[in-house]
């Protein structure tokens, strides 16, 4: 319990500062408890050895395939008109994957291994999904260049391309028949940490109005003095607040019982809308210099934007969580 809140105090503190930052730093030490279930002792020492640091990334985003994974799992990969763009195939004890995985990978064009949840096809005819652990220095893996983006712009992401990349069967660390179960423990993960980072967001977006309203003089007194900007900071307190309260309950649950993806879903949703509503009016207050690049409000804000969308659309997270009620 005491490291549930804790991790939620990192969360929120490394996120106050820069959240695309936090983000890379979480994934980058997210793949050594999957590289464990490898029992590969060779692949262990390489890539789970804290005097050998190595960099992770989760790849699960596809190009035709956004939404669509996040989505209520037993529906994944069952429907045959939707095609993955991902496929791992055995060849005699090894699989072969071929194809490729989105541009919104996190940390995709600087890490070391891929968590790469895909799909899996044992040659009936009938795609699963399966979970690998590749080294993204093995022949056939490409990487072009990082994307471009509006937002987290320090949180590096790119495709992976895969073109007959072989990985012996240890490489394998989750089947089909548990795959559901593995995707749906990652979301609930995943969630709920999004939700404790983006308190940090909506802390520093009303600190930073705070003090500007009690240094930015109009009508001949700091604005903070003004009635409606104090009701308006009173909000963003009270959001962060709520946001805040979520985040930890919800982490404190997760550590004492199976974490609940509804819970985790309500965090993530909640929290980033709120880290978003808290920077907009952050910026009223701003005025028109929240426009500008001299004052950090406008980077707070575009990345906060980029959370409705990460790791799951807030819109399609909720009719995720709705499903579960
Ligand atoms: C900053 C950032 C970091 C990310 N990191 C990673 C990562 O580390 N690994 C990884 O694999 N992926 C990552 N992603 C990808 C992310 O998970 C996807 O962007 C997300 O799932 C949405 O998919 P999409 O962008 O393809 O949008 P689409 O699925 O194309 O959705 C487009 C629009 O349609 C709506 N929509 C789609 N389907 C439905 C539906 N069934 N019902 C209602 N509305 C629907 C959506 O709400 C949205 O408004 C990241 C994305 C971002 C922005």
């Amino acid at each position: 319990m005491t490291q549930a809140r804790l991790g939620c105090i990192v969360n929120e503190e490394l996120a106050w500062g820069d959240v695309g930052l936090a983000i890379s730093l979480g994934l980058s030490q997210f793949h050594p408890p999957f590289v464990e279930m490898s029992a590969d002792s060779e692949l262990i020492e390489r890539f789970c050895s804290p005097q050998r640091p190595t960099i992770g990334c989760w790849a699960l985003t596809e190009p035709d395939h956004g939404s669509d994974t996040v989505g209520p799992p037993e529906d994944y990969l069952s429907d045959p008109a939707r095609r993955p763009n991902c496929i791992a195939r055995p060849e005699g004890s090894d699989f072969v994957i071929n194809g490729q995985k989105a541009a919104w990978v996190s940390n995709g064009s600087i890490a070391d291994l891929a968590v790469l949840f895909c799909a899996f096809d044992d040659r009936s005819g009938t795609l699963a999904g399966s979970v690998f652990v590749v080294p993204l220095d093995l022949p056939g893996v490409e990487r072009p260049p990082p994307l471009d983006k509006l937002g987290q712009r320090s949180l590096n992401q790119g495709e992976i391309f895969f073109n007959d990349v072989r990985v012996p069967a240890s490489h394998r660390v989750v089947d089909p028949e548990i795959y559901p179960l593995a995707l749906e423990g990652m979301l609930a993960f995943a969630n709920a940490a999004m939700g404790q980072l983006f308190v940090g967001v909506a802390r520093a977006a009303y600190e930073l109005a705070l003090d500007y309203s009690k240094e930015r003089v109009q009508g001949g007194r700091p604005i903070f003095e003004h009635q409606s900007v104090r009701g308006r900071l009173f909000e963003m307190f009270t959001r962060t607040e709520a946001a805040r309260a979520l985040a930890r309950r919800v982490a404190a649950h997760n550590a004492a019982s199976e974490p609940v993806l509804q819970y985790s879903i309500a965090t993530k949703v909640f929290c980033t809308q709120a880290a978003f509503d808290v920077a907009t009016a952050s910026l009223q207050i701003f005025g028109a210099n929240g426009l500008t690049r001299e004052y950090p409000i406008e980077k707070i804000l575009r990345d906060a934007r980029a959370s409705l969308i990460e790791d799951g659309c807030n819109e399609v997270l909720s009719l995720v969580g709705a499903s579960k009620l």
